[in-house]
């Protein structure tokens, strides 16, 4: 496997790396077991980390992975962000055109953060650096991962009009002239406001074929992931 995209950066206590998968695996809930078993493998491999995962449902809650052991094989958090300070876990967020964010801290502190329009308009990417301050982290950084465009995500118009209400920068049309929302524009928005640094990863999940995409290819569609893991 290939990352679509990956990126080390230098910490006070090792190295941490970003990276997104890319159509070529599916690590959603979806595929069958073995394919999923295969996917993470294939993660494993590439990061040297354990891969942990979450049960996402589009809240706003923050699992603080406090061992790389606690997961997957064990309980799987009910959560959209995940953090740790541990080196030796890979933390992934999945999707299929909500926006996968990865927040890497100077101090070692890294996190993966689903965000789709539930999850934007609710704040987890904000909450997810709240809580990686609280755990001592400074410096933090963020990958915005790719995602749904702002010319392809329609949405009615009385949507667009709730989630517009909290978080402005969403505010968008399609490139067919009806209502949309710029989840990516909006999580840049929010992490500008906590004071974080981003570097957008590009990509257009529903336009780009070697990506997923649920817009595109339905409920069929498999997830990539947003991956962040530390090497001591
Ligand atoms: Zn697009």
């Amino acid at each position: 496997m290939t990352f679509f995209f990956s990126d080390t950066v230098p910490v006070t206590t090792g190295t941490v790396s970003v990276a997104f998968t890319d159509a070529s695996i599916d690590l959603g809930d979806l595929a069958a077991s073995a394919v999923r078993e295969a996917a993470l493998d294939e993660v494993a491999a590439a990061t040297g980390a354990t891969p942990y995962v979450m049960h996402q449902v589009h809240g706003t809650t923050v699992h603080v992975v406090e061992s790389p052991v606690d997961g997957p094989a064990g309980s799987v958090p009910d959560a959209d962000a995940l953090v740790t300070s541990e080196a030796g876990v890979a933390l992934l967020a999945r999707a299929a055109d909500c926006v996968p964010v990865l927040l890497v801290a100077e101090t070692g502190h890294v996190g993966a953060v689903h965000a789709g329009r539930e999850g934007v308009r609710r704040g987890v990417v904000p909450a997810a650096v709240e809580r990686l301050r609280e755990l001592g982290a400074t410096g933090v950084r963020a990958w915005v991962g790719p995602h749904i465009c702002g010319r392809c995500y329609e949405v009615p118009d009385e949507m667009r009009a709730e989630v517009v209400a909290v978080v402005p920068a969403t505010d968008a049309t399609t490139s067919w002239g009806t209502p949309a929302l710029d989840l990516g524009a909006g999580v840049l928005a929010q992490l500008a406001d906590a004071g974080v640094r981003a570097v957008e990863v590009g990509g257009c999940t529903r336009e780009d074929d070697t990506l997923h995409s649920h817009r595109r290819d339905g409920t069929a569609a498999g997830r990539l992931a947003g991956v962040v893991w530390r090497t001591p």
